[in-house]
């Protein structure tokens, strides 16, 4: 038996100590830590990290402190399209959907791909019926409408730019959530779920749902998720190239890690960070922005949890 272990991420950017009040510090901790004890919750009776990964995930698209999910940013229309996507290490089975609307949990409908169809990814309308299908859980508009993020959109609208999430703070935060661990049995799984970007396009997809960009998984190296702002994520194929790194290279998770954000990402501009497991369960939680919501618990070991640079 292996010693399990699980992080998780709720977004990076521009997190600011000075613009956090201590209650809102508190309500994001204790929004963290919810989400950690569900997946650790699945590890400790033995259970498999690709559960784990899911159960962490919907916690934290339940929780409109996050974008994802119920607190999905919205669109220049006005809309909620989100993306998310899972994959086993054991197998390399991956399942991924984009551009969903209405869906309680994404990363639901992304594991139900996986194992329910024969396709790795599915968007818009098509993701939308095979929803339907599957059975799926559909809330109406008003479930997803959190004030605070319309807010934000109204003010990005001015910009006529796509922005990231906060910025009506003066804040740059990607709230994108996201999973990976490992489980008794050796077996790495990860997985991410977003709302995208405020002020996003129709139809444009980030980074999240793209296995090898923001979510892989792989036994014989690592599980990563990411966050950050999805163009940059995408053309540097960011989790893709820390699994080569080790697999090729040979290089230890924590070295892959840092060339990839500190180095690579930097260079073309690509702001963010990412959540890092390996087969021998070492955790990395690299990100090269002001903070990132994050959050680590190895088996028998205390439990950790980040937001700002420490
Ligand atoms: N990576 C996400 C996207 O570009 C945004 C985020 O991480 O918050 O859609």
């Amino acid at each position: 038996m292996r010693k399990f272990a699980i992080a998780i991420h709720g977004g990076a950017g521009t997190i600011l100590r000075s613009s956090m009040s201590a209650e809102r510090e508190l309500t994001y901790r204790k929004a963290l830590e919810e989400a950690i004890l569900a997946g650790e919750a699945v590890l400790m009776k033995n259970g498999r990290s690709i559960d784990a990964v899911e159960a962490a995930i919907v916690s934290l698209e339940d929780n409109p402190l996050f974008n994802a999910g119920k607190g999905s940013v919205f669109t220049h229309d006005g809309k909620n399209e989100m993306d998310a996507s899972i994959m086993n290490g054991k197998d390399l089975m991956a399942g991924a959907v984009a551009g969903v609307q209405n869906i309680k949990n994404p990363i639901r409908l992304a594991r139900a791909v996986m194992e329910k169809s024969e396709h790795v990814f599915m968007a818009g309308l098509g993701a939308q019926e095979f929803a339907k299908k599957i059975n799926a859980e559909f809330m109406p508009d008003d479930y997803f409408f959190v004030q605070h993020r319309f807010d934000q959109l109204q003010e990005a609208k001015k910009s006529d730019t796509m922005v990231l999430d906060h910025t009506v703070d003066k804040e740059k935060k990607f709230g994108t959530v996201g999973a990976v661990a490992i489980d008794a049995h050796g077996n790495l799984a990860a997985g991410t779920s977003t709302g995208g970007m405020t002020n996003k396009k129709h139809g444009r997809v980030g980074d999240t749902p793209i296995i090898g960009s923001g979510t892989y998984a792989n036994n014989k190296t690592c599980a990563i998720s990411c966050t950050g702002h999805g163009e940059f994520f995408i053309r540097s194929v960011v989790a893709y190239d820390i699994s080569c790194l080790m697999e090729y290279k040979g290089l230890t998770l924590k070295k892959a890690c840092d060339i990839v954000v500190m180095d690579k990402l930097v260079k073309i501009g690509g702001e963010g960070g990412l959540i890092a497991i390996d087969a021998k369960g070492n955790i990395e939680l690299p990100y090269n922005s002001e903070g990132m919501y994050r959050a680590s618990k190895k088996q028998d070991e205390e439990l950790y949890i980040g937001i700002y640079k420490d």
